[in-house]
């Protein structure tokens, strides 16, 4: 079982991976939690450069092709290997986020975005994807400054990555599990909890 959180900054995502990791090894299952950008070795050096203020002038598609990669190694690495020995994996985020900051914040062709991931993943996708909803404004509000390149873009382009993200959960209800960020954490935790068990098995 595969399930990946998504989502803008602030959303809370990683508090709830963590927390739905904690409670599936509590009812006996084998966990792997896993993020990205940066899981492998190769990984942390790509989302230095990625992720560092320094890094000026880097293009689209090279942003775009320097997250595949690191979302390549990560499936190849960590991802596909605890799957195959029959773990749950929880990644906190995926290709989706590539499809919301790189196609609609960057405003490369989506569908382009999604070729270049389905090709890096192996065609990997997650059982469910859980999308932490929030507005820029709110999710900015849980902390003190822009600590990243990618935080630090204009306010324009988080609106895009939001609106990216909802698309995609409209576009595949089955697959996809939305959730509003602003509801209290335990409120959160039980949608997700709710969600998680229809597709746990036996
Ligand atoms: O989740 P976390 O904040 O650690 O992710 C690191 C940063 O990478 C985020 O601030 C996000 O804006 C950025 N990111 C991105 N494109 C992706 C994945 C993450 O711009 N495909
Ligand atoms: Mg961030």
């Amino acid at each position: 079982v595969f399930i990946a959180f998504e989502g803008g900054e602030g959303a809370g995502k990683t508090t709830q991976a963590r927390l739905t990791a904690i409670w599936l090894r509590d009812h006996g299952y084998d966990v792997v939690t896993t993020n990205e950008p940066g899981a492998t070795k190769v990984g942390m050096r790509l989302r230095a450069i990625l992720l560092d203020k320094e890094t000026t002038g880097l293009s689209p598609r090279a942003e775009t092709l320097l997250y595949a990669a690191d979302r390549a190694d990560h499936v190849a690495n960590v991802i596909a290997p605890a799957l195959d020995r029959g773990a749950i994996v929880v990644t906190d985020r995926y290709v989706d986020s590539s499809l919301a900051y790189q196609g609609y914040g960057r405003q490369l062709p989506p569908e382009e975005i999604a070729e270049v991931n389905r090709w890096a993943t192996g065609e990997l996708r997650p059982d469910l994807t859980v999308l932490l909803d929030v507005s820029p404004q709110t999710g900015f509000g849980r902390f003190a400054s822009p600590a990243d390149r990618m935080e630090s873009q204009p306010m324009d382009f988080h609106e895009r990555v939001r609106r990216g993200f909802r698309k995609l959960a409209e576009a595949d209800p089955d697959h996809y599990l939305v959730v509003d960020a602003g509801l209290p954490q335990e409120e959160i935790t039980r949608l997700i909890r709710d969600r998680v068990r229809e597709i746990l098995p036996d």
